[in-house]
């Protein structure tokens, strides 16, 4: 059996990581999706435990103060972290993890995990980065412009990542990220 690898997946909000990394789950039987931990509060789509697990600030300390976090920071204002216990089985388990976080986050599991591979995912341009932010209708002017300026701070830290992949169409990236994920040994 190959051995797990952990994968991990950033790049701006409104890049489209969400829709890529689900399409890559569906393709790839061997891959499994982490879902993190936030203060942040719900979207009307989202579901607890589905596409985050979503804690108040108090549990949030507790956990941190369990050490139950394999990496965790803030982002846009909001905390999100990875539950360690269950990554680590995964992998251990041979699956293919990926944890789909910033870049505080991933440079914390890169130190200590240096086997990690970190893919950076790309918007076309700033520009088509607004507009996809805009589309999904979820935010106010001031959080738009917070995630636009997070996005430039972000983007400073692409050399740090193995692989940068422009999303310039889902399908075409979905295979892009297949690839990686199959080149890798284990
Ligand atoms: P959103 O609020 O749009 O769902 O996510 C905002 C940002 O938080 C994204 O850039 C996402 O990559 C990051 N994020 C989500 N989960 C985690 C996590 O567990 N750890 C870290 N460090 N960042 C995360």
């Amino acid at each position: 059996m190959r051995t797990g690898n952990l994968i991990i997946i950033s790049g701006p909000s409104g890049a489209g990581k969400g829709t890529l990394v689900k399409r890559l789950a569906s393709r790839v039987p061997e891959v499994w999706v982490s879902v993190s931990a936030t203060t942040r509060a719900p979207r009307p789509d989202e579901i607890d435990g589905r596409d985050y697990i979503f804690l108040s600030e108090e549990e949030f300390d507790r956990r941190v103060n369990a050490g139950d976090f394999l990496e965790w920071a803030t982002v846009h204002g909001n905390r999100y972290g990875t539950l360690r216990a269950t990554v680590e089985e995964k992998i251990g388990e041979g699956r293919q993890v990926i944890l789909e976080i910033d870049p505080q986050g991933a440079a914390q599991v890169k130190a200590f995990m240096p086997h990690a591979v970190l893919i950076f995912i790309l918007a076309p341009s700033m520009k088509e980065l607004e507009r996809r932010i805009r589309e999904r209708g979820a935010e106010t002017d001031e959080q738009v412009a917070m995630r636009l300026a997070t996005a430039v701070r972000e983007l400073e830290l692409v050399g740090t990542y193995d692989y940068v992949v422009e999303n310039d169409d889902v399908l075409r990236t979905t295979d892009e990220l297949a690839e990686i994920v199959s080149s890798l040994g284990g």
